[in-house]
């Protein structure tokens, strides 16, 4: 196997280019994992950590451009991230444990796209886009249209994310990201993205995004819909929330069967929109 640790975006997606089986190594907390358990042969790694502009967070009037290489810690800690971006922040708060957090990056995990992991799910309820480098430039993908199916992405072998943009949304939104887990620092058996907008006691804007329940974050738009004109009353949650246990596809695993998380996303729903509306996110 080859190592290569490029100083340039261009140098790291010409490494790609000129090796077939060749990865990007990132924080390397799940790949490595991956390696060592046999799941995972690269022919090469083209390490990031040497790219500096893939460190950098930048504030711009309409939101924040996180870079790939930005850790799950650092992502946590950033009070920038409010109101409708705060729910990129709040997972990341929560996920794993400290040791995975001050590892593992925010590229990582989009380029992992594992089904049970949550900076995807919050970034889809933010509707973030991504910065995806190849050999014929840069181009802006909406995060959703990246995860094509379990641990499976949109990119081409010869391109690499260089950072995501995460909008600040509409004026008052806040978010706010969920967790259920067995014991603390597993993997949760659901996780539940929400960004919401108020005008008075009306729900004016709601995007609810769904994890590990199905091969790729679940979102729907007709469960969005039907929080919008509300006042997130229990009938409201509760039907927003069989809309999307409908939709989902979870499995059954050791974390819990397909029916347990179906019957879980409605009250998480509910809890998750009960905490994003206490006055702490406003
Ligand atoms: C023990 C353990 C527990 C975890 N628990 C949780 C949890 O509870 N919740 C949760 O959300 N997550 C959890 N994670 C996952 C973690 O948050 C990260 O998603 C994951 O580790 C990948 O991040 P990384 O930086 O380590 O990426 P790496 O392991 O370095 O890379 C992962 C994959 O992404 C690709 N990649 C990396 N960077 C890029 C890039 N810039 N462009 C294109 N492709 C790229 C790599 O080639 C590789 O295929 C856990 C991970 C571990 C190991």
């Amino acid at each position: 196997m080859r190592y290569a640790e490029p100083q340039t975006v261009e140098e790291g997606v010409a490494l790609l280019a000129s090796t077939e089986h060749a990865r990007c190594l990132a924080g390397g907390a799940s790949l490595v994992a991956m390696m060592h358990a046999g799941h995972a042969a690269p022919a090469m790694l083209v390490s990031l950590h040497r790219i500096q502009e893939l460190s950098a967070i930048t504030e711009t009037p309409e939101g924040l451009w996180v870079g790939a290489m930005v850790r799950h810690r650092t992502v946590a800690a950033d009070t920038r991230l409010r109101g409708a971006m705060r729910v990129v922040r709040s997972a990341a708060e929560q996920l794993a444990h400290p040791a995975i957090r001050n590892m593992a990056t925010v590229g990582g995990s989009v380029g992992l796209a594992d089904p049970n992991t949550e900076i995807p799910v919050a970034l889809v309820a933010a509707s973030a886009q991504v910065e995806v480098a190849g050999p014929s430039g840069r181009r802006l993908v909406p995060v959703e249209s990246l995860f094509v199916d379990r641990f499976q992405t949109s990119l081409g072998r010869d391109e690499l994310i260089t950072r995501i943009f995460i909008p600040r949304g509409p004026e008052g939104a806040v978010g706010h990201h969920l967790r259920f887990s067995r014991v603390s620092g597993d993997y949760p058996t659901v996780s539940i993205s929400l960004v919401l907008a108020m005008e008075g006691a009306t729900c004016r804007q709601a995007r609810v995004a769904v994890g590990c329940c199905g091969p790729v974050p679940l979102h729907v738009a007709a469960a969005d819909q039907r929080l919008v004109g509300t006042p997130l009353g229990e009938q409201d949650i509760a039907e927003a929330g069989q809309l999307l246990a409908r939709a989902a596809s979870p499995v059954d695993d050791v974390r819990g069967s397909a029916e347990y998380r179906r019957l879980l996303i409605p009250r998480l729903l509910g809890r998750a929109v009960s905490l994003a509306r206490e006055p702490a996110h406003g």
